[in-house]
């Protein structure tokens, strides 16, 4: 069984003495390869390497960068099936699913062609006698970017494409779990024209990402993950002096009037919900009827509909959804169910014990339903990243729009409806980064800022979108004067400048 290797300098690199642990198929629940867990010094080998790359980058000429970002989208188009079933046989989801997120992962790289564009300084002319303001961006650096499991590609390709295209270079640390999609993405950044060594990847877990929060050399930290893990990565991350945008944890509600369209509502809350075994961050993880009419008719409508879902593994074509990450996670589902029942929730659809003949190996949850959950219930509070979603009920919008602001998450949220003065409260009154007006996953698409609110996201910063080049450029404001020598004399005085 072959390690999987880091991908240092342009090329597979095996760090002496490195830990490892496995990397599984959720399919079938076999141990695929090895994955190599960077220690303090093959880190420090990264670091020496992208210092050399970036010195180059970051004077490489934005006509050249832009060629190469240009280079890499088409080579991740015409490498997206191959990418896809790397995605499909580490992570569990299916084909189709991994080829979505490849796709949003690509208006990162068209965004990223902007970076001209958006990284403009500003020129005020004669400010004083003779004097010229102006400001430029330059790269910060050197970026460490740490990656969540559960989109192994568009989530590096988010956290890097703009780190690249402003001249920086990057040390990404993928999830441990799914490791092959970084390598492989690294070789088409070489195949791009990318110089070797201006992006690489270190696999791993917290050993280096400690070893990356405290590293001198390194700039800029942007983090997606938990929230557990990632308000601890902004805090360390800024106590050394770095800018740190960490994007967190969702528990993302959906709220659905009595004069919504109940069928498009209805699909909606499926698909939002299951998709990818509700492995990810906008999810809607929870329903919010408002009025027990509404709530009756919703779930007439929706059980059918999850009762239609067919289970299996990443490469079966039938598939809606595939197995969760590890085994772990399958129990902590199941067991955030069989709490949520005994703490009052009504289970309308039960997928505990969910196994796929032929694959009773594999890590698969069936889709479950819960109804008439609670604020005070831990179903409600914590964010459960598996196939297992509730329904709140409340009585009014004040209700529903009180209830999901009262969750510590601020991700997304959403509502449906037909009246525009609802729609409008609804968007102006919740406190979520990303909202939807009978939209579902309101993912904005690539000009636009993604991230949550409250603890959803740490730090001020985008790392996606137009702010993102802010991130990851740093200002500076020149004042310049140019005096002809004859014509001209600063008078001496030590008084401060007005
Ligand atoms: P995770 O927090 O377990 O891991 C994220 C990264 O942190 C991984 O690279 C991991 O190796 C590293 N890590 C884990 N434990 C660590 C520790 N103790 N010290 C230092 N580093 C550590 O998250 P995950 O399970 O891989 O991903 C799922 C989570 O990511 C969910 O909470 C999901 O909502 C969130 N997520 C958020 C967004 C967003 O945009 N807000 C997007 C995708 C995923």
């Amino acid at each position: 069984m072959d390690d999987i290797a880091h991908f240092i300098a342009g090329e597979p690199y095996y760090g002496e003495g490195d830990r490892s642990g496995p990397v599984f198929n959720p399919s079938d629940g076999s141990t695929l390869y090895q994955c190599r867990y960077a220690s303090t010094s093959t880190l420090d080998h990264a670091v020496e390497v992208a210092i050399e790359a970036g010195r180059g980058w970051a004077n490489a000429s934005q006509a050249r960068r832009l060629a190469v970002i240009f280079a890499m989208r088409q080579l991740v188009i015409d490498n997206s099936d191959e990418l896809a079933r790397l995605i499909g046989r580490e992570h569990g989801k299916t084909i189709a699913d991994a080829k979505g997120e490849i796709h949003r992962g690509l208006e990162a790289l068209e965004f990223a062609t902007n970076a001209a564009q958006v990284t403009k300084g500003e020129y005020s002319y004669n400010v004083s006698g003779g004097i010229d303001a102006f400001s430029i961006r330059q790269p910060v650096g050197i970026v460490g970017c740490i990656a969540p499991f559960n989109f192994p590609a568009m989530v590096p390709l988010m956290m890097t494409a703009m780190a690249i295209a402003c001249g920086n270079a990057v040390i990404l640390k993928p999830s441990e779990r799914v490791p092959g999609a970084a390598a492989f993405i690294g070789d088409l950044w070489r195949q791009a024209g990318l110089p070797d060594g201006v992006w690489n990847a270190v696999n791993g877990d917290k050993e280096v990402v400690d070893a990356m929060l405290e590293h001198p050399r390194i700039a800029a930290i942007s983090f997606v993950g938990s929230t557990r893990i990632g308000e601890y990565i902004y805090h360390r991350g800024c106590a050394h002096n770095k800018r740190v945008a960490a994007y967190t944890g969702g528990k993302n509600h959906m709220v659905v009037m009595a004069d919504a369209d109940l069928e498009q509502a209805a699909s909606a809350f499926v698909s939002a919900a299951y998709g990818s075994s509700s492995q990810r961050c906008m999810a809607v993880s929870l329903l919010v009827a408002v009025g027990d009419d509404t709530a009756e008719q919703l779930r007439s409508l929706i059980v059918p509909k999850i009762e239609a879902l067919h289970i299996g593994a990443y490469d079966d074509p039938k598939a809606d959804f595939g197995a969760v990450i590890t085994a772990d996670a399958k129990r902590t589902v199941e067991q955030a169910i069989s709490d949520a029942v005994a703490a009052g929730a009504e289970l309308v659809i039960d997928g505990r014990g969910f196994a796929v003949p032929g694959l009773e190996r594999g890590f698969f949850t069936g889709a479950t339903l819960l109804d008439r959950i609670t604020t005070d219930m831990d179903f409600w509070k914590t964010e459960i990243f598996g196939p297992a979603r509730g329904i709140v009920r409340a009585q009014d919008l004040d209700e529903a729009i009180a209830i999901t602001n009262a969750h510590e998450y601020g991700n997304g949220a959403v509502i449906f409806t037909q009246n525009g003065h609802t729609a409008h409260r609804f968007v102006t009154e919740v406190e979520a980064g990303m909202l939807g007006v009978n939209v579902p996953v309101p993912v904005p698409v690539g000009h636009h800022n993604f991230g949550g609110l409250r603890r959803s996201k740490f730090g001020d910063a985008h790392m996606y979108g137009p702010d993102a080049a802010r991130f990851y450029t740093k200002i500076k404001s020149i004042s310049q004067r140019w005096p002809v020598r004859t014509q001209s004399t600063i008078p001496l005085s030590l008084a401060f400048p007005s």
